[in-house]
């Protein structure tokens, strides 16, 4: 079989390997898609804190398993299954609560050990879930939407919430798409006009806002006066980070989904008057991949949109570095394993 390695920050190497033998509660899996996110371009930028090489990337998975053992939780060879790249302990205080997605342990695929950008893998069984009627390209934005799923979770995100979100790339275009469909009024900023009018043209978000001075004014204007109920950060910026209070309302609840690498500061009076909840919401659990499988299948996503860039395996490399530059306008870039 064939992989890339991302041998050191710059570097990747197509190269032929023997497939991996699955251990015990492990199955073979083939490889059809792997997205492409943030986090696989700061690793080949060499910007990724605690990331250590060579390493192999990708941990947005569309898979059908090659072989299963006998605890294979219903799943049988030649299923077509969504991966959760997240491989918790089951035993810290956090997985004893039910809350995988914070493990003390957690190790990611393609982050701490090796991911998907190879033709087989093999992956504990108890991280697959059945892919519905998901396409293979659907399956492969379960875990970015999944993202998403969890942090409007976390902030009990109802029908009667106004929704802001901070940042309109993957993850935010996730957060918008889902909290519409909760039924909530949203409304998208970002400090990229292009990106704002994605939104508007794939999501139909109507009520879209440029940040700058101005944009908590609009915020207040598009919400007689009242603010956001909940606000999400998908942008991981400091500056942003620190700003996302001023679009919320009195009682309202800030969700940070995006994750700086400093120290962020907050004026105490101004979160102390609102009686700010905060919140941070880190990766997702199976629920929340249920309820993502369940999303795309009702088909009010636009995939099709969402996926902005394709390429076959062989030419990844080639074009890896493109998708780091913004005005080529990715929103989600695809590999597809099955063809060379
Ligand atoms: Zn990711
Ligand atoms: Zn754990």
């Amino acid at each position: 079989m064939k992989r890339i390695v991302c041998r050191e920050p710059g570097t990747f190497e197509l190269e032929a390997s023997s497939a991996p033998t699955p251990g015990p509660g492990e199955a073979l899996l083939r490889i059809h898609r792997v997205g492409i996110c943030g986090t696989d371009l700061h690793a080949f930028q060499g910007n990724q804190a605690f990331f250590t090489y060579p390493r192999i990337l990708g941990h947005e998975l569309s898979a059908e398993i090659l072989s299963i053992g006998s605890e294979s939780g219903g799943l049988a060879p030649g299923d077509r299954v969504i991966v959760m790249p997240y491989i918790f302990c089951g035993n810290c205080i956090a997985c004893r609560a039910g809350k995988t997605n914070c493990c003390r342990q957690m190790a990611v695929l393609g982050v701490h050990v090796d991911g998907g950008m190879q033709q087989e893998i093999s992956v504990r069984s108890d991280l697959l879930l059945p892919a519905g009627q998901l396409s293979h390209e659907e399956v492969a934005i379960v875990e970015p939407l999944a993202i998403g799923a969890h942090a409007l979770r976390r902030a009990r995100t109802e029908l009667d919430d106004t929704v802001v979100v901070v940042g309109c790339g993957p993850i935010g275009i996730g957060i918008l798409a889902q909290a519409s469909a909760i039924g909530c009024r949203v409304i998208a900023l970002d400090t990229d006009a292009g990106r704002l009018a994605f939104v508007r043209k794939a999501l139909g978000i109507q009520d879209t806002v440029l940040v700058d001075e101005q944009a908590a004014a609009q915020v207040a204007q598009l919400t007689n006066g009242d603010l956001a109920t909940v606000v999400f950060d998908a942008t991981g910026n400091k500056q942003a980070l620190e700003s996302g209070v001023r679009y919320m309302a009195h009682g309202g609840r800030y969700v940070l989904v995006g994750l700086s690498k400093g120290e962020l500061s907050f004026n105490h009076p101004e979160i102390h008057a609102k009686e700010s909840t905060l919140l941070c919401s880190r990766n997702a659990t199976r629920e929340d991949f249920e309820s993502v499988r369940a999303f795309l299948e009702s088909g009010q996503f636009p995939t099709g949109k969402y996926i902005t860039h394709s390429v076959p395996f062989e030419e990844m490399i080639g074009h890896f570095e493109s998708w780091l530059q913004p005005q080529n306008g990715v929103i989600k870039a695809m590999v597809d394993w099955t063809i060379p």
